[in-house]
């Protein structure tokens, strides 16, 4: 597996790979079976997986959550390897936002309810980077989680609103057994906020906002915001606070799983 820190580098190391298909999978690092499954999807339909390794600053607005974000590359990258990554994009900061930067790529509607009217400018840094890092490795196909199913709608519509030739697929939330969403962020729960964590998929289960959120109330745990969210599929969208954890989860409301 090679790991790439440059823009130049990567361009240089996937150029003799153009031939086959490349598969792109974006990560913030701190691997867990959610990223092993946008992998493992994406080594079974591309000759090529790239995985980028990038905890972004350009969308986190809270410093401590930036800085208090779980990193560790030497165990990310022997995971990446065992998964069968072809290259690793790894790059500093200052590489994918240098001196001087200053162009930012927004989506104006999805981007601005939900997540977005909690963290304001989390959606132009995500639909920045990513617009960055489609550029960067070109690939056919780029693998998202539907753990983050607003991303999932705002990439979409980036992709059709700029018309990028790229195929983007949302695979299942990969659950532990007792329904919480594998998240890189989970680490940080203590054993009863952990347990506390729990009603969030059990509200989402309801399929029903009013039901959710009694639900999430009952057991005062913090609510952003738990409601039907526009997407295609729709979903049940919540974000909770455990502590000073965010969570996130969503159910769509077309299957019944
Ligand atoms: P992150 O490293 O948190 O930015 O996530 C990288 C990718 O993994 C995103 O596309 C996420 O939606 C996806 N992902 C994160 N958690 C899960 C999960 N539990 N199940 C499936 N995909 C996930």
């Amino acid at each position: 597996m090679r790991v790439c820190r440059t823009i130049t580098e990567a361009r240089t190391a996937l150029e003799p790979h153009r031939d086959g298909t490349i598969g792109l999978v974006p990560t913030m690092g701190a691997l867990h079976a959610g990223h092993l499954s946008l992998i493992d999807a994406a080594r079974s339909e591309c000759s090529t997986v790239v995985m980028s390794l990038f905890v972004n600053p350009a969308q986190f607005r809270n410093p401590g959550d930036l800085n208090g974000y779980p990193r560790d590359e030497p165990r990310d990258l022997a995971v990446a390897a065992d998964a069968g990554v072809d290259l690793v994009f790894a790059p500093d900061a200052s590489e994918m936002y240098p001196p001087g930067f200053q162009t930012w790529v927004e989506v104006t509607d999805l981007g601005a309810m939900l997540e977005g009217e909690h963290r304001p400018d989390h959606f132009r840094g995500v639909a920045t980077v990513c617009l960055k890092l489609f550029n960067i490795v070109d690939p056919d196909v780029v693998y998202f989680g539907q753990k983050d199913a607003q991303q999932v709608a705002v990439l979409r519509q980036l992709i059709a609103d700029l018309a990028l030739e790229l195929e983007l697929r949302a695979l299942p939330t990969v659950r532990d057994p007792d329904g919480l969403a594998l998240s890189s962020r989970n680490v940080r729960l203590s054993a009863p906020g952990r347990e506390l964590a729990l009603a969030l998929p059990r509200s989402l289960a309801t399929r029903d906002p009013e039901r959710a959120r009694a639900l999430l109330d009952g057991v005062g745990i913090d609510v952003d915001y738990v409601e039907i969210a526009p997407f295609d599929p729709p979903v049940l969208a919540a974000a909770v606070r455990v502590g000073s954890t965010r969570l996130i989860d969503n159910v769509s409301l077309e299957e019944d799983s």
